[in-house]
């Protein structure tokens, strides 16, 4: 079994994250989340904040650690000493993106493999961006992330 790496930028984390993390902890012998520095995007949680919710929400896996990277994704990837990159796929739409990340990594450095995983159905529809629309209008995102990490948001909606 090799050690994996799962990125993204968690902001916040969701239950269809959470789903794939769980499933991939299962899988191998240990998984890095990797929470991706990028300073084009103004995120609604910031690093420290985000890396706080995915400890409490993986508080139960014992096998995974929360870390971030800026930078190329496959180089976090040897420093982790992780052979494999897990993904998520939802929609078709997630599809075209992902296979060119995947090939530009592999070409990158073709000894760290990305695998994907199906989305659980009911989390099909499930992103980041809607969660924190919900949120930001009011509405309720019980279900749609872990209790923890709704409270974070009902507080950051209210500022
Ligand atoms: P988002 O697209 O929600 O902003 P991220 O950039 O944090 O999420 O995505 C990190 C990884 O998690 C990606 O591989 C993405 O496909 C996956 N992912 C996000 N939401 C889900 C979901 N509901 N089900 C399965 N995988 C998901």
């Amino acid at each position: 079994m090799s050690d994996a790496i799962v990125p993204g930028s968690f902001d916040p984390p969701t239950n269809g994250h959470l789903d794939i993390i769980e499933r991939a902890s299962a899988l191998f012998e240990s998984v890095t989340v990797a929470v991706v520095i990028n300073s084009s995007k103004q995120p609604m949680f910031t690093l420290e904040e985000r890396v706080a919710m995915l400890q409490e929400v993986c508080a139960h896996l014992p096998n995974v650690t929360i870390g971030s990277f800026t930078g190329l994704l496959v180089e976090y990837a040897r420093l982790r000493q992780a052979a494999v990159i897990v993904k998520g796929l939802r929609a078709v739409s997630d599809f075209e993106y992902e296979l060119q990340m995947a090939l530009m990594n592999r070409r990158q450095s073709p000894d760290i493999e990305t695998v994907f995983m199906m989305t659980g159905s009911e989390y099909s529809y499930l992103s980041s961006s809607i969660v924190k629309e919900i949120a930001r209008l009011g509405g309720s995102v019980e279900g749609l992330v872990p209790d923890s990490v709704g409270q974070h948001l009902r507080e950051k909606a209210r500022l």
